[in-house]
Parts: C-alpha cells; sequence; structure tokens
C-alpha cells in the first residue's frame, strides 16, 4: 500500500483493508474516547447548528452577529456559530445576500442575519442536489465529481462579470481565506439602500412618505425621469426618433400617448427601457453618492419596477408593499378613473406579486387602514435601524 503525503492518519482493517484519512488542508482533527463517551469529544461539543437546522434562525444567529465586531465572514466561518458552512458556501451566501465579506458583523440588522439564513439554506440546498462542488481536490466518496461549480456566482470567477450587474468580480482575503465578491452588487456597509416597490397601487407612496418622515431620503426613480425628459437632450432625442414626432406634444414628450403605445407592446416597452434606463440609473447613483457624502446612514430607492427592470442589485434590502388583490383592483379604478377589466390588465401586466413577495426581503401589507400599515411600518423602521 503506498501513501501520499496528505495521508495523515491510516487505520488498518481485517483482510488488509486500508481506511485512510486524506486531508490536504489539513482543517481536520482526530480525537480517541471511551465507548459511550462521545460527548467528551471537544471538537463535536462546541459545533454550532448545521445550515439545515430548523432552530438555525435569526433569533438564534443574531446574537451572535451582534456581538462581534468582526467581518460578517469570519463569524459565518466560525464553525463554533453555524457548523459546515465552508469557504465556497459563505462566499455565495454573502453574494446571494448582497453584503460586503468584510462588512463588520455588528452593523448588519436583523433582516440582513434573515437573508443571510434564507441564501446559505437556499445555496446548500443546491448544492447537495448536485452533489457538492469540485474544485481541485473535492470528489465525493464514490469517487464522483460535484456539479455545484457550475453554478457558482463568484468564488473561484475572479476577472468575469457579474451575473446581476455586470461589474467584475475581485479577489481578496478576509481572515486569511481567499475571497470572492461583486464590488456594486456587495457594498461596504456605510450606507444601508432600501429598494421601495410595489404592485401597481398598493400604496407605495404612503410608505415612501412614512420613510421620508423619519428623515431618511428617498429618491424617486420616476421623478428622475420625468426630470430628465426635460433636462436630458439626448435621452430625449432618442425617445423621439424611435417612436415619431407624435410623441411629442406642446410641453415635450406626452406621457399618456408614450404609455399606451408601450402598455400594449413589450418589444417596444423593452426598447424604451433599453433608452431611458441608462440615464435615470446614472442620475440615481450620482445621489445615492452625494447621501453617502453627506453621512447619511439609510436611503430609499423608490422603484416601481425595481424587479422587472432587474434593479433590486442596487439596493442592500428590498421592502414591497403589498395588499390584497381586491383592495389593490379597487384601488386602481379610483386612481385612474378605468373600469374593473382595465384595472385587471394594468395589474396583469407587471410581474405577479407571488413571485415579487419571494424576491422581497420585507413584505408591508397596505390592505387595512392607514394606521395599520403605519404600526407595522414603525416596527420595521425599528427593526432596520438595528441599534
Ligand atoms: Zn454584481
Amino acid at each position: 500500500m503506498e501513501f501520499t503525503k496528505h495521508d495523515h492518519v491510516v487505520f488498518v482493517l481485517d483482510g488488509s483493508i486500508y481506511l485512510t484519512y486524506h486531508d490536504v488542508r489539513k482543517f481536520g482533527t482526530m480525537e480517541l474516547v471511551e465507548k459511550h463517551k462521545e460527548e467528551e469529544l471537544s471538537s463535536i461539543s462546541i459545533l454550532g447548528k448545521e445550515i439545515n437546522d430548523p432552530n438555525l434562525n435569526s433569533d438564534y444567529l443574531y446574537p451572535y452577529v451582534k456581538k462581534a465586531a468582526r467581518p460578517i465572514k469570519t463569524v459565518l466561518l466560525d464553525q463554533n456559530i453555524v457548523s459546515g458552512l465552508g469557504n465556497i458556501y459563505v462566499d455565495e451566501t454573502l453574494y446571494l445576500s448582497k453584503i460586503n465579506p468584510k462588512n463588520i458583523s455588528n452593523k448588519l440588522n436583523i433582516y440582513q442575519v434573515e437573508k443571510i439564513i434564507r441564501s446559505a439554506k437556499n445555496v446548500i440546498d443546491r448544492a447537495i442536489i448536485l452533489g457538492g462542488t469540485t474544485i481541485r481536490t473535492y470528489q465525493s466518496s464514490l469517487g464522483v465529481d460535484g456539479r455545484f461549480q457550475n453554478e457558482l456566482n463568484v468564488h473561484t470567477l475572479v476577472g468575469e462579470s457579474c451575473k446581476a450587474c455586470g461589474d467584475t468580480i475581485l479577489k481578496t482575503r478576509v481572515g486569511g481565506r481567499g475571497t470572492y465578491y461583486c464590488p456594486t452588487c456587495q457594498r461596504e456597509n456605510d450606507l444601508l439602500i432600501i429598494g421601495l416597490t410595489g404592485g401597481i397601487a398598493t400604496g407605495k407612496s404612503l410608505i415612501s412618505e412614512l420613510f421620508k418622515k423619519k428623515g431618511v431620503p428617498v429618491i424617486d426613480a420616476d421623478k428622475i425621469y420625468k426630470n430628465l425628459l426635460k433636462t436630458n437632450k439626448i435621452m430625449y432625442n432618442e425617445i423621439v426618433e424611435n417612436f415619431g414626432f407624435a410623441i411629442e406634444n406642446n410641453e415635450g414628450i406626452d406621457l399618456k400617448k408614450l404609455g399606451s403605445i408601450v402598455f400594449s407592446n413589450p418589444e417596444k416597452r423593452l426598447l424604451l427601457n433599453e433608452i431611458t434606463h441608462p440615464h435615470v440609473l446614472v442620475e440615481m447613483n450620482n445621489e445615492i453618492d452625494s447621501y453617502r457624502k453627506k453621512g447619511e446612514k439609510m436611503v430609499v430607492i423608490d422603484v416601481p419596477l425595481l424587479f422587472e427592470a432587474k434593479l433590486e442589485y442596487l439596493a442592500d434590502l428590498v421592502v414591497l408593499v403589498d395588499s390584497d388583490n381586491e383592495t389593490q383592483i379597487e384601488r386602481l379604478m379610483t386612481r385612474d378613473s378605468i373600469n374593473r377589466e382595465r384595472a385587471i390588465a394594468k395589474i396583469t401586466s407587471q410581474l405577479d406579486m407571488e413571485t415579487k413577495r419571494k424576491m422581497s426581503d420585507i413584505v408591508i401589507d397596505n390592505s387595512g387602514l392607514v394606521s395599520e400599515t403605519e404600526n407595522s411600518f414603525n416596527e420595521i423602521f425599528r427593526k432596520l435601524r438595528s441599534d
């Protein structure tokens, strides 16, 4: 029998069978204890909860996260806190959570911790289905390669483009471990960016007002767009070139006319988005930067079609304003003075609410009285501030 330099312990079994402990990175330990005294194993007794343990929830994890002023990646790799989450899976989890691996853990709020847990469960579930991740040395006991490496978003992908925002994946070191992340999707936590969105006529403007009342700046994508139509000649001309002079009236572009063209024509809608989104994005980022320079801790970006426009990467957390279907239809009929059929058509032209709920981190139900919505908002706001 020949051994390699990474074979650290060999058990010789009956019939000249060898059981070899092979460990390239020397992360493992071995302990001998007497039979029935397994609880004395130091390495087992101090292990934290596994990611698929139903008791691994924010009640469990949040106190650990708040206790230490360590990079969040270091906390998640600490096997005394969470067991079985290795370097690859922590990188992938933090990418999906939109959290920079170096961010100091005790600055995170409970919604971000919930997002970490959700993301970690998704990553681990998917990796198990695909038989693990084969990068250099891992093979399953059956000698089969895993397939999760084909679905990695950041780990080992330095220099490649982020699937969400197109920025270049970077590599750094955190706690001595090679760490991969997207600098745009995973910003440093000096400014918490809340994405505010909702179904049509669910009452998003109420929540926007409540944030303003708390002194949080709100960047309104619709306002930016309407303002750019007046001030940005390049964007204006591009719209007229593509949609024709009939789109203009005495005051500029007729938004109602433009709206009715793109409403019934998905291709035209896509074209209009391609023309306008880059300009709106530049302006939004400028405003975010100016608030960051002023030292703001939280800012809201109010984007009605955040998911449809695939802009959720801009926000650390997404707040969805929701209402039951009937309330939504009635509010829309009143707001736009339209009949029931037309209201339903407008609602179904957007991404359905069930999908939006799944993609959001915080859902505020605005079906009831304003005072009820205000109460739930206050509770959410307290948790967002985290301190
Ligand atoms: Zn990105």
